[in-house]
């Protein structure tokens, strides 16, 4: 049998089937989860990742994912808002996306809403009403302050109601059949002239470094070239696409039904260069050489630090952090991680097992040096250290 017949077909172009170019083994499924007994954390499920990518348009996927492994629901926390920076971050998108789609009165739909906080925020700034879906949202269901939340996946096929705007962060990667999603979000506009907003990582980013991002849930890695592909395949117009917070996440701006005759300049209708998806096609094949790369030098640098008398600490127990945990100290090197969080704190994280503590137990542990896997990060935690008075050397990793 043609080993080519194997291959998926590309879920952004549709025109080329998909190469694996690396293949990570078997990583924590349930990354952002953290367990109250280190047993379960430890017999917490796995997942493999095999990365493969679009030689026509550099689109990435894991193509070993499997759904049934991944059951979203409330126990889930895959919360950002804990940062400073994030919070801030999000509060210029809110300004910034009402002075442009001036949404009051208008409809906006968050499709994987997290716990409501962007929506919340949209709809308070705005005045307009807001409908947000999330399997993971815990909090009150039915409408409060202009919102409405459901704890579920949102509807396919019809139910949505009629909206005029859509936003979805850091949920498209993680949808196991995306051109489809998006077919299906434009049919249910029937006609009706939409707009959205998009974020995901950026896997320009992901792939040139390390690769700590590389995480189950997330089943896509889009750049500029094969986001703006899926969404034209799936007959949105693109209207925009840039880089965001350190360069980390990636947005694209669409709309759908729009009227020609009105003229609007922002539309170029262009795609992102040859030259961008050429640059990322590069960083694909060099991949996993570097990943693998990074994953001994981490290593080699906790064995080193810890032999110092450093006390190295990991600040940051989100999915990035368990994954560098994962890859780089399954031998519990480390001296400690620490997150924002208080609903971490005591609790055990997937696979590797550590324990996260709060921040303030650094101030006894007075570590040396301090690994962070986010960069936009650093400023915030550099502060936060100063107030412990812990005086330790930052690494991002
Ligand atoms: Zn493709």
């Amino acid at each position: 049998m043609n080993a080519q017949q194997d291959h998926r077909l590309c879920d952004a172009c549709g025109e080329d089937r998909l190469v694996p170019f690396a293949d990570l083994g078997e990583i924590p499924v349930l990354c952002g989860v953290h367990w109250e007994a280190h047993g379960d954390a430890v017999a917490s499920p796995v997942g493999r990742m095999e990365l493969a990518a679009c030689p026509r348009c550099a689109y990435v996927r894991n193509v070993a994912f499997e759904p049934e492994k991944l059951v979203y629901d409330t126990t889930m926390d895959t919360n950002l808002h804990f940062s400073p920076a994030f919070q801030k971050f999000s509060a210029e998108l809110v300004e910034s996306l009402n002075d442009r789609y001036d949404l009051a009165g208008k409809l906006v739909l968050d499709i994987g809403c997290g716990q409501g906080e962007f929506l919340r925020e949209l709809v308070h700034v705005s005045g307009g009403r807001g409908v947000g879906y999330d399997a993971m949202y815990a909090g009150v269901e039915g409408e409060q302050d202009g919102a409405t939340f459901h704890a579920e996946f949102a509807p396919r096929g019809s139910g949505l109601p009629a909206y005029d705007f859509f936003t979805s962060r850091h949920w498209f990667e993680h949808i196991d059949d995306p051109y489809e999603f998006l077919v299906d979000l434009r049919e249910q506009a029937n006609g009706r002239e939409v707009f959205g907003y998009v974020e995901v990582p950026d896997a320009v980013y992901d792939l040139a470094t390390a690769g700590w991002e590389v995480i189950y849930p997330h089943v896509s890695y889009f750049d500029a070239y094969s986001l703006a592909m899926i969404f034209s395949r799936a007959g949105w117009t693109v209207e925009s696409t840039g880089t965001l917070f350190s360069g980390m996440f990636r947005y694209i701006e669409v709309s759908a039904n729009r009227p020609r005759s009105q003229g609007h300049a922002a539309y170029t209708g262009e795609l992102p260069s040859l030259r961008a998806r050429d640059k990322q096609l590069a960083a694909i094949a060099g991949f996993a050489e570097r990943h693998h790369a990074e994953r001994q030098r981490w290593r080699d640098t906790i064995a080193r630090l810890d032999a110092e008398g450093a006390k190295p600490v990991l600040w940051g127990a989100g999915s990035r952090g368990v994954q560098f945990l994962t890859l780089a100290d399954r031998e519990l090197a480390l001296a400690g991680v620490v997150d924002l969080n208080p609903r971490k704190w005591g609790r055990f994280l997937p696979v590797t097992g550590h324990r996260v503590e709060p921040p303030s137990t650094l101030t006894t542990l007075q570590p040396k040096a301090v690994i962070i896997t986010n960069p936009a990060y650093r400023e915030e935690i550099g502060k936060s250290l100063a107030d412990l008075g812990v005086t330790a050397e930052i690494l991002v990793a």
